[in-house]
This record gives C-alpha cells, structure tokens and sequence, in this order.
C-alpha cells in the first residue's frame, strides 16, 4: 500500500472577539485550564498565566477525583462539583460522564435536596435564569438577558415541592441546574441547549421569610389567577424569545402540576418529569420485575403509597400497558389502587383531588397501608409518598407471604425519605423482594446472596425523551413517547443484571440507553406526525451526531 502523509486539519482562525488572557480563563464554557496546549498558550496570550506543564483531561479528572474525595461531606463535594462547573465546563461533564456512580448522587438527589435547603447558605455564583413575580409584563425582557440564543429546552420549577421536602421557594433553583447538567451528562444535550429556570412566585415556607440569607422574594405565593397569568406571560414569553423551546416542568405542587401539563401539552412543546418521567421509569421497572416472575402484566395488582404526581402518572401508564395489551381501560384501571394520608383512595371518600378519582374503587375503606395490602393483596407495592419508613417490616413480610417474589418499590426521594432501605427489603422478604429504590442504595448481602439494586432513577428517562424532543424538533411530547421510553429502557436490562436483582441497567450505561430512547421518541413523533425533521436514515447514528461529549476544542 503507497504511504500516504497524514492531512493535518488546521483549527479555523479564532474571530477578533475570541476572549484572551485571564478573560478566556475565566469563560467556563472555553476554559481548558492547564490543558491549554504550548500553541494555544502562545497564541491566546496565556504564557505565564498557567503552570508550565501542559496537562490533559486525564491528569485533570484525576486532580478532580483526589480532591473531591478528600471532602468528607456529600454537601461540601456538591460545592466543590458546582465550583467546578463555574471554572471548567468540559472538566465537569467529564468527569460526572465518567464516573455516574459516584457523582450523579451528589449533583442530583440525594445530595441536591440538602443543596436546596441551604441555597441561600451556600450561594457562589449566578447560574440559570430567575424570573419573579414583580416581572410581571417584562417576562419576555427578562428572558431576553440570556446569553445563549441557541436555548433549547427548559427546566422550570417554582419551588413549591421540592423532591419531598416541600416549599423551599427561590432555593429550588437546584433542582433546574441540576436537572440540566443530568441532560448533559446522561444525554449529551450540549450545555448551551440548557437553560435552568425558577420561578420566584414568593414562598409559604415562613421560616425562609426570617432567614437573612434567603435569596428570594419575602412574600406569601402567588395564587388563583394572579399565578395562572405569571405562568401563562412566561410560558408565552419562553416560545417568543426561543421559539419551539422545550419546557419540562419539574417539582411543581399537586394544585399546579396537573392543570399545568394539561394547560400547555397540546400548545408548546413540553412535559412533567415527576408526573410522566417517573411513570416511564417505574414502568419499564414493572417490566423487569415480570421478566424475573414470568407472569404477565394483566395479573398484577398495584397499589401506591402515595397519590400525588407520581402515584397518579404511575398508575396512568400502567393501565396503558395494560391497555396496550389488549386489557379493557376499566379493568386495568382496576388493577392500579392509591393509598394516601387517608387511607385507601376508595369512591365513597368525599375528599379527594380530581387526580385521585380515576382509581377511586367501590371497595370498603382501609385506614392503613398494612389494611390495604391485606384487603387487596397486591403482587407490587409502591412508595412515592415522600413518608419515610412506610413499608415496615409487616408489610414487607405481608408481600413475602402473599407472592414468591413480591415487587417493592421504595421511590421517594431523598433517602431520608425513602420507605425502606434495600437491606429491609430483602431482610424481611428472605431474599425474595424484587426491589427498586428513588435514591441509591449499596449492594446488600442477605442470607448468603450478594443483590445490587438499582435506582429507578428518572435520570433514565427524561435525558434521553428531552434529547428526542430536541433532536426530532418535537412539536409535543405524549404519554406514547413515555411509553416507548419505558420498553427501551427495559429491553436494555440484562439477564444478568437481573440475576443479581438489578431491574435496570448499569448507570455507566445512561449514555448509550439515552441515545436509545431518545431514537424510540423521534420514531413514535414520526409516526404521529409531531417531528419536525425527515425520518433519517439511520436514526441511531443521527441521534449520535447530535450528542455533545466533554472533549476540548482546539484553538490554535
Ligand atoms: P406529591 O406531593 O405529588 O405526592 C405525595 C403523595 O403522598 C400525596 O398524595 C400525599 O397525600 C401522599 N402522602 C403523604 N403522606 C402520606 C402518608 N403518610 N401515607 C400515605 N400517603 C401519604 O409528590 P410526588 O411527586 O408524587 O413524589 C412523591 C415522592 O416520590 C417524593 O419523595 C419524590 O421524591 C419521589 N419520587 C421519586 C421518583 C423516582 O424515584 N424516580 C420520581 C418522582 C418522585
């Protein structure tokens, strides 16, 4: 073969404005640090600003390991994390790419639920977008302030329930960062697609009110149709100034979240992670339990803990599951059940919320859970109730009598607030518990067997369904393209995964699994007509192309 002398690609020469010196150093989205390259030194006016040794990615996610491990509290290391981030965007996604295990905990819950409760405390610098009710009429103005025109999807909280911590207000705003960054990391939707948002309506939460270090508006919530006009200005102003942007609206309160998804699902291009995200990973959970139990899904009966978002999306999709295979709506409806702070969610019950209804059975009461999983019998247990330590030891034991392998699911989040542990969970079933948790558990030992459960983590979903919706230039988002995401979730579970009790994939996986699902979603937009591209050729590989990895440019 002729010998051929390498082509060198040559970088485009840098435009006028491309920022120099410190001012390049201090731009997180260019920074490369000690990477910065002899020729890059020389040309962008770096010599002498940067240790002389010129060092890559590699040696600098070592740096970064050594050192957050070094800290001895998750809250100091979401600091750390955060601080790097501010510095070195491409170092940070790096190295949350290459180490999901260790570090989406301490961008996301559990640790992002301590990181909201102290915002105001532990308050660096600027990130996202805060717009508030004294904005009222300049929404758009505000939103104009962005920097970034390219602004592709939209993570908006108004902080009044976060994860199952309740009204944190303006201190909610982590939730968005750090939702944006698992879009990142998870998906690969470049940073500069994302743009986090809160929205500052006042706060309930008194005690924020008299802290000096609050950060938001001290005042009572906006509500009734003052609230509804905020919304809609912004929801308005979001599709003015980025046009087709994707909102996903996250940790919303019951009296909100509902009427919201159902306001603006047909409008704008848009979806709520805690009501169908949580679905689609709860299900595709579902669908691997019943590959270990061999039963079909049509036998199963659910019951909830908990009849909020999560409860009520959980149940939704299950019943199309069901529904999908080929079981009437009224008998799937039948199977899911809800227990809340009253007791099973029952038709004679006088006091509950529209979202309730559709699973309000004829059936006698039950006051208590343990009542409610004697009476009914269920093969799945559920827990997104945000009440700690709620499948006891008799409940668990009760499933342990009543099924071989009996489902438990402890989602609630964080894992101060989680129903039981993984060590309960097989502890008190022998072993036998098909289990999943919201936050992360280690591997258990029981009885001589070595389980690895793993988290129904949204984080399986929502990156890849917010990639899909982006990528497919998706004009809405349907409970469908949930449900696709779900079965592609579950077809990426491994017999060996579940051997050791693991009802999803490995985290270290995420990426390729959002890459998957986000293909799924543009197929199902396709096929109903709510994609804005062609149906390309090799859907996979164009959904590649369109991922963002941590790799720094060159500039010189
Ligand atoms: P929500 O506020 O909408 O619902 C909570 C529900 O729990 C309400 O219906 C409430 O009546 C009920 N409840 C409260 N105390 C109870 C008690 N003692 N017994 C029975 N029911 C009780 O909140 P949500 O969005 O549905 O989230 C609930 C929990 O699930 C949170 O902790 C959240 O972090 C978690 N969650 C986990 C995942 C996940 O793991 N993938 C996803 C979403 C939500």
């Amino acid at each position: 073969m002729p010998h051929r002398a390498k082509q060198r690609v040559l970088p485009p020469p840098l435009p006028e404005w491309f920022p120099r010196g410190t001012t390049l150093l201090r731009d997180p989205t260019l920074n490369k640090g000690t990477a910065f390259t002899e020729a890059e030194r020389e040309a962008l006016g770096l010599r002498g600003l940067l240790p002389p040794r010129v060092a890559g990615l590699e040696d600098q996610v070592e740096r970064v390991l050594e050192n957050i491990r070094r800290l001895d509290s998750n809250l100091s290391k979401y600091i750390a994390l955060e601080s790097l981030q501010d510095r070195n965007e491409t170092l940070f996604y790096r190295v949350v790419t290459e180490n999901p295990d260790e570090m989406m905990p301490l961008i996301y819950t559990p640790t992002v639920g301590l990181a909201c409760q102290q915002f105001g405390h532990i308050y660096r610098r600027p990130r996202g977008m805060y717009v508030t009710a004294a904005d009222r009429g300049r929404v758009a103005q505000v939103l104009r302030n962005w920097p970034y025109r390219e602004a592709a999807i939209i993570v908006v909280t108004d902080g009044e329930r976060i994860l199952g911590l309740g009204d944190l207000g303006a201190n909610g705003m982590g939730i968005p960062i750090g939702k944006l960054a698992l879009y990142t990391a998870c998906a690969g939707v470049h940073p500069r697609h994302c743009l986090p948002v809160l929205l500052d309506v006042g706060t309930n939460n008194t005690a924020l009110h008299t802290d000096r270090l609050y950060l938001g508006l001290r005042q009572p919530r906006l509500a009734g149709a003052a609230y509804e006009e905020f919304v809609e200005e912004f929801i308005d102003a979001t599709q003015q100034v980025f046009p087709g942007i994707v909102v996903q609206f996250e940790d919303f309160a019951n009296h909100h979240a509902f009427t919201l998804l159902q306001k603006y699902r047909g409008r704008i291009c848009c979806f709520n992670d805690d009501i169908q995200g949580t679905a689609s990973v709860t299900v595709a959970g579902i669908f691997s339990a019943l590959r270990v139990t061999g039963r079909p899904l049509g036998e199963q009966t659910f019951v909830c803990l908990g009849a909020g978002e999560a409860a009520t999306g959980i149940s939704d999709l299950l019943v199309e599951a069901m529904v999908d295979d080929g079981m009437a709506e009224k008998d799937a409806r039948g199977r899911c059940w809800l227990v809340d702070s009253k007791g099973l969610v029952v038709a004679a019950r006088t006091d509950l919320a529209a979202h309730k209804k559709p699973y309000a059975h004829e059936h006698a009461p039950a006051a208590t859970f343990i009542d409610a999983v004697r009476m009914l019998k269920p093969t799945a247990i559920i827990g997104v109730s945000a009440t700690p330590n709620t499948f006891t030891q008799q409940v668990v034991e009760e499933m342990a009598r009543l099924n071989e392998r009996p489902v438990v699911f402890a989602l609630s989040n964080p894992t101060s607030r989680s129903e039981c542990t993984a060590e309960q969970a097989y502890a008190w079933s022998g072993g036998r518990a098909l289990f999943a948790s919201g936050s992360p558990f280690d591997p258990v030992t029981v009885g001589g067997r070595h389980f690895v459960p793993r988290q129904g983590n949204n984080s399986y979903i929502f990156p890849g369904v917010g990639l899909g919706a982006i990528a497919g230039g998706l004009s809405q988002v349907t409970d469908r393209m949930f449900m696709a995401a779900a079965r592609t979730l579950a077809a990426q579970v491994s017999d060996a995964d579940l051997a050791q009790g693991s009802l999803y994939p490995p985290l270290a996986r995420v990426r390729d699994v959002s890459a998957f699902i986000a293909a799924a979603v543009i197929e199902e937009a396709l096929s109903a007509g709510l994609a804005g591209i062609e149906a390309p050729a090799d859907m996979l590989a164009y959904v590649h192309g369109q991922m963002y990895s941590p790799e720094y440019a060159s500039f010189a």
